[in-house]
């Protein structure tokens, strides 16, 4: 993604009661911020949030914290959601490297991740969203009855996650197809992403995969 500096970004996020900004602090409590006690999804990678937001109008019985690394794409979602007011709807900017620190063991029902950076050099590989240090770190934070879901348009990250979910025994892989949009079962209820629009218009499949954490 082309990053434009945003000026007043870091500082609306700052002081937007939407945003975290030591999302630590809430480690546990999750629940407390949204009054309730339904389940907690998260977009991790948000981008500008329209997949989230969407979801969150679509299930105000579920709670959404979409986390986004950077203020300057954060923003766009921010500024979306202070005009929708949303119940269910958080935000975080943070790296997902950090994401034990923010959330208890089982806090988290399902965790999105949509299009996530490919890092193609061997050596950035654990920085990929689906690698098995990041598949290790959402097993902290998933409820055992929870799932992951996950899509893209780059067949290399694909492979790359379908091997990984094998070597990580404490997932399994309960579906996936390499055409998204044509596969009906898969496809039922899909909200598009910004990206899975752009790609989907130029003609490119979707890959989509869905993990759960194994059951021994
Ligand atoms: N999910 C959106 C979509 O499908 O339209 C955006 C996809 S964009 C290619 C990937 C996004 O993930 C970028 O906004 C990037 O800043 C964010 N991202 C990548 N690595 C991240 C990390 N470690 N922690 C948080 N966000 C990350």
């Amino acid at each position: 993604m082309r990053l434009r500096n945003v000026p007043g970004a870091r500082e609306a996020i700052a002081e937007s009661t939407f945003c975290y900004e030591t999302p630590e602090d809430m480690k546990g409590l999750w629940s407390r911020r949204f009054n309730n006690q339904n389940p907690i999804h998260i977009e991790i990678g948000m981008g500008k949030g329209r997949f989230i937001t969407e979801l969150a109008m679509k299930y105000p019985e579920i709670n959404f914290i979409g986390i986004e690394k950077y203020s300057s794409v954060l923003i766009r979602g921010l500024e979306k959601q202070e005009e929708l007011q949303l119940p269910n709807l958080c935000f975080i900017r943070m790296d997902a490297e950090d994401i034990c620190k923010i959330f208890a063991p089982g806090e988290i029902s399902k965790i999105y991740l949509n299009f996530s950076d490919p890092w193609p050099k061997d050596r950035h590989a654990k920085r990929r969203l689906t690698s098995a240090q990041f598949l290790e770190r959402y097993l902290k934070i998933i409820r055992p009855d929870g799932s992951l879901e996950f899509k893209t348009d780059n067949t290399d990250l694909f492979q790359f996650s379908l091997e990984t979910a094998e070597t990580v025994k404490e997932w399994e892989l309960t579906a996936f197809t390499h055409d998204l949009h044509h596969d009906t079962a898969m496809n039922e209820g899909n909200i598009m992403t910004e990206y899975e629009e752009r790609f989907s218009s130029m003609g490119t499949p979707i890959h989509k995969m869905i993990l759960k954490p194994a059951i021994f």
